[in-house]
């Protein structure tokens, strides 16, 4: 067990005064979490997950006290969460409306915990928002709400359905993600996200996206240390089936990285 790696997954993070029922105690709080369906994810592929707590400007230790190098060099690799909206700020913009402000108090945190991996040489994948931040950390651009901004485009979220909304993407030839799957073109993956990359920023090639509506799907580094990340919820397939698709071999090829690093 010695040689188990050790994967860092940023907070998901509960706001109390957010939308949402009011239960009281435990609720009343903040909360960094860890959804249980990504530990999974990570555990069934060999890695033990364990969270990185984000810190803020109200928190009893401030930002500048936490050492994220330490973090980066302690572990493994990083995943990011999904989540939260990004917050147009992030990328330069304003929100549109009130309800889209995004969280920008995680985005500082998560911009921060992947440099101070990347720095480490250490591989970031990212899902769902993970993918949104990481584009919008190297220049790109989001839309803020899919069906507002792209009228045309397909229905990439639907609160009754969740992860149950499934649509097509296309595997751009010659990336490492088709390598990754040399029988497919094509894959079945789920859709929970309202918002979507609008300009991709250039260090990133886009490695799958949506037939119907050109949206990116999946992201990786042109050069540099591992970074990658897809728009859907891996944690949420179950296995290859003809409806989904097996994200166990993405997931080897970023624990692989990992293990590469450790030497
Ligand atoms: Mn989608």
């Amino acid at each position: 067990m010695k040689n188990t790696l050790i994967i860092g997954v940023s907070a998901r993070i509960y706001y109390p005064d957010g939308p949402g029922l009011d239960l009281g105690g435990v609720w009343t709080r903040k909360l960094d979490y860890l959804e249980q369906s990504i530990a999974h994810w990570i555990l069934a592929g060999g890695g033990m997950p364990v969270m990185i707590p984000a810190v803020d400007d109200e928190s009893l230790v401030q930002h500048s006290a936490i050492d994220l190098d330490y973090y980066a060099a302690k572990l493994d690799g990083l995943l990011l969460q999904g989540g939260n909206d990004v917050a147009p700020e992030s990328y330069g913009e304003a929100p549109l409306q009130p309800a889209w402000r995004g969280d920008k108090v995680r985005d500082r945190y998560e911009i921060a915990l992947i440099q101070a991996f990347m720095d480490a040489g250490k591989p970031v994948f990212g899902i769902c928002r993970g993918l949104q931040l990481l584009n919008v950390k190297f220049g790109g651009t989001l839309f803020q709400d899919i069906s507002t901004q792209r009228p045309d485009a397909r229905m990439h979220v639907d609160r009754a359905q969740y992860e149950k909304l499934c649509h097509d993407v296309e595997l751009s030839a010659g990336t490492r993600l088709a390598e990754l799957y040399p029988e497919r073109r094509t894959a079945r993956v789920n859709s929970i996200h309202h918002q979507s990359i609008k300009d991709l920023a250039p260090a990133f090639e886009a490695e799958a996206w949506c037939p119907e509506d050109g949206m990116v799907e999946a992201i990786r580094l042109r050069q540099g240390p591992y970074v990658a990340a897809v728009q859907w919820h891996p944690e949420f397939h179950r296995g290859s089936t003809s409806a989904t698709f097996d994200d166990a071999p993405m997931l080897k090829d970023f624990l692989d990285a990992a293990r590469a690093v450790r030497g």
